[in-house]
């Protein structure tokens, strides 16, 4: 084959990834890879039937690549393969090779021999390997519970070695679930729930609302920052910006003060899905936890999504907040999100907000407001900008 004496082999998770929907998942996931592996100098990224291969040349940024793969949706796992030719000494170098700078005490080869006219038989083969692995290394054979095991595959024209799969991140390539649209707040909760959502293989358009001038414009740059780390496996991504402090404004003065954080979900909503419209975006996501704040009861939860007319997708739902928190430092947001901002809900809010609010008490609350028209000047007001992820901060 025409490339250097390595390669990436890709796997995915198949289950039930049949007929045309597993040539749609295939397709969306090599052109994801190809997004997030640009400037990294592979060669080809090539669809076999059964996984897909990074081809590379001597130029080629392997370890960029590895830590590329590590966030890309929908990859299982991953090995990066040696290709030695037909011969036992060579294979015995490329097995040395193979695991070069990796740390262990013990290894088992393992054999599998497609081309049954290779002179050598599966079982000759690695222990042939291993033999020489021993003596070079020092380390011993464990074949029950070794910390690296050498996989050698003799094919037809070549021979593939390569070490211990990596884990990919699991999921689904983003592009196959269709649209969301994420309220996106600048706290810890509302990126995850995003990145939750994207790794499910929804694409992830975001929304956001600012109460500028009544606050700084930080939400407004960590919204943007935020997102831009999303778009590391979302790709390129739209955020709407939506002007909120006349609306809020509104509310202050036309509704009781113990009903404020709802009304404004409840209008962030009406306007969110005037977006996802424009988007074809099939449904909502926030970051809300079952009982976290006074807003997030079951109660409220209902009363806030008593007026939406597409689904509100809540992905932390049933998450307690340390492992939110956790998944936060994982994908990058922790920091970001934990700068300090203003936050537009925390405005004008009474210190006993309604914890069980009804449907009939909201509705009725928002009697005095002309809500058509708020949500037309949010709209109008309303900024689109496109991000995309930096590789080279
Ligand atoms: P987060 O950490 O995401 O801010 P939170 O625990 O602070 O969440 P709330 O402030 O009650 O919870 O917000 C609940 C959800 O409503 C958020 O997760 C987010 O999806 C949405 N939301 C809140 N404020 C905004 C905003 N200014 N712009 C867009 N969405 C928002
Ligand atoms: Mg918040």
């Amino acid at each position: 084959m025409d490339f250097t004496n390595k390669f990436f082999s890709i796997h995915y998770a198949e289950v039930g990834l049949k007929g045309k929907n597993r040539s749609f998942f295939e397709k969306r996931l090599v052109r994801n890879i190809k997004l997030s592996l640009q400037g990294t100098g592979y060669t080809e990224v090539k669809r076999l039937h059964d996984r897909i291969l990074v081809l590379l040349d001597k130029n080629t940024d392997i370890s960029a690549i590895e830590n590329r793969l590590q966030r890309v949706m929908g990859i299982a796992h991953y090995e990066l393969v040696n290709v030695s030719t037909k011969d036992i000494s060579a294979i015995k170098e490329m097995s040395l090779k193979s695991i070069e700078g990796e740390e262990f005490e013990t290894l088992k080869v393992e054999t599998k021999r497609s081309d049954k006219n290779f002179p050598l038989t599966s079982p000759e083969i690695s222990k042939e390997v291993g033999g020489y692995l021993l003596q070079q290394t020092g380390c011993h054979a464990d074949m029950h519970n070794p910390d690296v095991t050498v996989r050698i595959d003799v094919s037809r024209h070549d021979v593939y070695i390569y070490s211990d799969k990596q884990s990919g991140i699991g999921g689904l390539p983003v592009g196959v679930s269709g649209k969301v649209l994420v309220m996106l707040s600048g706290g810890i909760d509302s990126p995850v729930a995003a990145w939750r959502m994207i790794k499910r293989g929804a694409k992830s358009v975001f929304i956001h609302f600012y109460s500028y001038p009544y606050t700084d414009k930080s939400s407004l740059e960590k919204v943007m920052e935020l997102a831009e780390i999303l778009s590391e496996s979302n790709y390129r991504s739209s955020v709407y910006l939506i002007p909120f402090a006349d609306l809020q404004q509104k509310i202050v003065s036309e509704t009781p003060a113990p009903f404020r954080v709802l009304l404004y979900r409840r209008l962030m909503t009406r306007i969110a899905e005037r977006v996802a419209q424009l988007e074809n975006a099939e449904a909502l996501v926030t970051g809300e936890s079952l009982a976290q704040v006074a807003s997030q009861t079951l109660t409220n939860l209902r009363s806030i999504e008593s007026i939406a007319e597409i689904p509100i997708l809540r992905p932390l739902i049933g998450d307690d907040k340390a492992d939110i928190i956790e998944i936060a430092h994982r994908i990058g947001t922790f920091g970001i999100s934990t700068l300090p901002h203003d936050d537009c809900c925390s405005l004008f809010v009474p210190k006993h907000p309604a914890t069980r609010a009804s449907v009939e008490d909201l509705d009725y609350a928002e009697k005095g407001l002309d809500i058509p028209n708020l949500v037309e000047d949010a709209i109008n007001g309303m900024e689109k900008k496109i991000v995309s992820f930096n590789y080279e901060n």
